[in-house]
């Protein structure tokens, strides 16, 4: 190393410690980036790569200015990369050899703060994952709202995936030993960047967070995630929240292929919000909502009587039409108060920020006294924790300034009269600046120079200024002159001088005062922040059910049933999301499936609805769970535990395998996880192969799933075979989609009925693409032919199976005629009983 020049050293030393993330190194004004980083930073960043002289090479450089650093960074962490900022620690100008630089905090795409990177509506959760034995330890925090989770999954690495997948994780942090594929899985499903952290102990400082843990592995686990937010933040972490352990038992499993294949916060062509279930539920108010409702997509509940508490808040909102609009007004106006909490312990709280929890908190009486007026003990009960919070709201209110500037160091954040020195120092400039103001006029008056100014500025401080034309009035034992322009002359007095000392001494002591009691009110609030965080959970969730009743009012849902035994009964279902969208009116369908049915067998033509019909049912059994009205006339349903789905296009999931591959892995994934009181909704299963095989795979699945399982299930088909299943299968019912067809001509009715399809209409699906005329008159035309052929085929079938039971068996065709000519030859009136079981025997003997 002795070729580089002592920076260059100090640069490298710290580069080491810090492999992973571009090293932002502060230079001055700029902060740069050296060798790779700088390769790769001017081409992400897309800035000039320059050279520096580091010693005996040239060394590749690229910088950007700290000012407007931060919109670089966040360019570079969306693209999952981390950034380390090394600042100067001493001060350049009594700094002896190089300055002293170090790391002072490792911005990651897991643990962001900054306002202007972080999503509103969404939180951004760092997670870890640790194996234990057979089973996974997964911990969450989100850095910006101070939650922490930790969970416990039993054996599958898939759950892992599926539990964290729409939360959504923005980084991973595993041990170093984790396994490679399940490295690759996580980055690849999750979208994360993948972290390493050995560490999982927790400072002692911190043990209170995992006071109400139990489990030696859960803690480990939270441990993990939180050394390696400690060590890249560098600093006190104190609005973390004591962590939560998420029994998942306590909420019904929704994997990954559902979450996605039911399309409920991303849509599967474009991962937008756009035609989901959550574009339809969210009518939030506030961005903690928006979270709060995400968070309830992503866990319906299993617990009946809680489910039904919520329907119950919800249908007394729908009755409370004044008090909802009063409502959704109040709620506009409160601020994110969990995020505000975060950033006041984090210490990047500013002075509007807390002007905005200042608002919020005076919006909350309204908010109180809005909901005394709906006589309902479940919403009576949302109350307590709504108090106003006199305390903060006072000191907030006697201490910031009413229009603050975005910046804690340049005074104007604390109010007049908070504090006695503060406002002795602003008088002393006020008096400082009314002297000068009244200068002028003065000055005009004993010199006679009308044009006479008094001016300011950053330099030369102030000054009277006097054009050249009227330089022989000025005198001179009195003015001393302290700048030339080509015009205009610019004087001193000593009287001006004393006044200028003293309003910008009053101005710095003021600027620093603000500042130090600015960061005494935000040490005060800490304090607070449970009670902040407890506020905004209130807060949020409120803000949820009155989105939930609003649409459920305009959209006519029905309130559900919750019933305790295996039947589902829903009266003119729709689907909630496709009935939004359509232009046409949306057809509603039915289902019963009672005690004794337990699996609805759907066939019809492509394009006839069965997957809409399948999936409407998914997201009916979500919306009730997490509370929701839903959309039907009227709809009696189970708690279901679990939702299975196979559905639609899949193949975009893993590279490398084939749809038919991803159709076993679900089929596999639900017939192996799901219990009686699961959903599983089935589309078309065994289309990705050849026809028997798939015909095969399918009613092997059915006859398994009725046989083993009893699970709720929807199977759709196009193979009609499958529809004489309902001989042999009790809890088997058939029902198809109704299809018009007039002169060749199919119109689609949409309409879900009992019994079987009787014939598949791919042909007229294409001719509605609009295929060529000669594709559809010739494919009618094999379509006859194959039909025909299969007939034949199937009468040979037949006879050859005749043929192979007569080669078995061997009865011989001659003694059965024998015996035939005998029966038609005796009369049996001239018999005796005895006579008549001799025959009997003589026959019986020649078969
Ligand atoms: P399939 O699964 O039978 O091929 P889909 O469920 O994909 O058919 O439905 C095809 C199209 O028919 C959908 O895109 C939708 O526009 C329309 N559709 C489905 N169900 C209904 C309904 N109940 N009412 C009106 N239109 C419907």
């Amino acid at each position: 190393m002795a070729k580089y020049t002592p920076m260059m050293k100090q640069y490298i030393n710290i580069k080491k410690e810090n492999q992973d993330a571009f090293l932002f190194f502060r230079l001055g004004d700029f902060y740069e980036m050296f060798f790779d980083d700088a390769l790769k930073a001017a081409k992400e960043l897309e800035i000039t790569l320059t050279q520096r002289d580091g010693g005996d090479e040239k060394i590749p450089m690229c910088g950007v200015p700290y000012h407007s650093a931060e919109r670089y960074i966040k360019t570079l962490i969306e693209k999952g990369y981390k950034v380390a900022i090394c600042e100067q620690v001493e001060d350049p100008k009594t700094a002896k050899g190089v300055v002293k630089r170090e790391v002072v905090q490792v911005i990651t795409p897991g643990t962001i703060m900054e306002n202007s990177m972080l999503n509103d509506e969404e939180n951004n959760f760092i997670s870890s994952v640790t194996p234990v034995g057979q089973d996974f330890v997964i911990s969450y925090v989100d850095l910006s709202t101070g939650e922490s989770f930790v969970s416990l999954i039993k054996q599958e690495f898939k759950d892992v995936i599926s539990e964290l997948y729409n939360r959504p994780v923005r980084e991973i942090v595993v041990p170093s030993e984790f396994d490679e594929n399940a490295k690759e899985e996580l980055a690849h499903y999750l979208n994360a960047t993948i972290s390493i952290e050995e560490n999982d102990q927790i400072p002692t400082d911190y043990q209170y967070l995992v006071e109400d843990l139990t489990d030696e592995p859960l803690i480990k686990g939270f441990g993990r995630v939180f050394q390696y937010i400690y060590r890249s933040q560098k600093r006190f972490l104190l609005h973390l929240q004591k962590v939560e352990y998420i029994e998942l038992a306590q909420y019904m499993k929704l994997d990954l292929y559902s979450k996605r294949n039911l399309e409920l916060m991303e849509s599967i062509r474009d991962k937008s919000k756009k035609g989901t279930l959550l574009s339809v539920l969210d009518r939030t108010a506030t961005a903690m909502g928006a979270r709060k409702l995400k968070k309830w997509m992503d866990r319906p509940l299993l617990s009946k009587s809680i489910i039904e508490q919520r329907h119950q808040q919800v249908e007394a909102l729908i009755e409370h039409f004044f008090e909802r609009e009063e409502l959704k007004e109040a709620l506009k106006e409160m601020y994110d108060i969990e995020r505000l909490a975060g950033r006041i312990s984090y210490g990047n709280v500013n002075a509007r920020d807390l002007l905005q929890l200042k608002r919020s908190l005076n919006t909350l009486p309204k908010v109180q006294q809005i909901l005394s007026q709906i006589e309902e003990t479940t919403i009576q009960n949302l109350l307590p924790e709504l108090k106003p919070y006199e305390e903060i709201y006072q000191l907030l209110e006697k201490g910031i300034a009413e229009e603050p500037p975005i910046s804690i160091t340049e005074g104007g954040i604390i109010k007049d009269g908070y504090h006695d020195q503060l406002d002795q120092y602003r008088e002393a400039s006020r008096n400082g600046k009314t002297w000068v103001a009244n200068l002028e006029a003065e000055e005009r008056k004993r010199t006679g120079i009308k044009s006479l100014k008094v001016g300011y500025n950053k330099v030369f401080g102030y000054y009277i200024e006097v054009t050249k034309a009227n330089l022989a009035n000025v005198d001179l034992s009195r003015y001393e002159r302290k700048q030339t322009l080509t015009n205009a002359e610019r004087y001193i007095t000593p009287e001006l001088k004393e006044k200028e000392r003293l309003i910008l001494e009053a101005n710095d002591k003021s600027v620093a005062l603000e500042y130090d009691l600015f960061i005494d009110i935000r040490d005060q609030m800490k304090e607070y922040i449970p009670s902040l965080q407890l506020l905004a959970d209130r807060i949020s969730q409120i803000d949820v059910l009155l989105s939930f009743a609003n649409i459920s009012e305009e959209n006519n849902y029905v309130r559900p049933q919750m019933v305790e035994n295996h039947l589902v009964n829903i009266e003119d279902a729709r689907h909630p999301v496709v009935e939004k969208v359509m232009e046409d009116e949306f057809v509603p369908n039915s289902f019963y499936l009672d005690e004794d049915t337990n699996i609805l067998l759907i066939t019809g033509p492509n394009m006839a609805g069965k997957s809409t019909y399948m999936r409407q049912l998914g997201l009916i059994v979500i919306m009730s769970q997490i509370g929701c009205f839903v959309p039907a006339k009227s709809a009696q349903l189970p708690v279901f535990d679990q939702i299975f789905t196979r559905i639609g296009a899949a193949d975009d999931l893993v590279s490398g395998q084939s749809t038919f591959m991803v159709e076993m892995l679900e089929a596999e994934h639900a017939v192996r996880n799901a219990s009686k009181h699961s959903l599983v909704l089935f589309d078309e299963i065994g289309r990705g192969t050849s026809t028997y095989d798939g015909m095969a795979l399918a009613q092997s699945i059915v006859e398994y799933i009725h046989d083993h399982i009893g699970a709720k299930t929807l199977f759709s088909t196009h193979y009609h075979e499958l529809t004489s299943l309902e001989e042999s299968l009790k809890q088997l019912k058939n029902v198809h989609v109704e299809v018009d067809e007039h002169n060749g001509e199919v119109v689609f009715l949409h309409r879900i009925k009992e019994g079987k399809a009787d014939k598949s209409y791919g042909v007229h699906v294409a001719k509605l693409a609009n295929l060529p005329d000669d594709i559809i008159v010739r494919a009618n035309y094999l379509l006859d032919t194959y039909e025909a052929t299969s007939a034949i085929r199937e009468q040979s079938a037949t006879d050859e199976q005749l043929t192979l039971f007569e080669a078995n068996e061997q009865p011989p065709v001659q003694t059965n005629l024998e015996v035939i000519d005998q029966l038609q030859d005796v009369n049996l009136l001239n018999m005796t009983p005895m006579d008549a079981m001799n025959f009997l025997y003589e026959l019986k003997k020649k078969l």
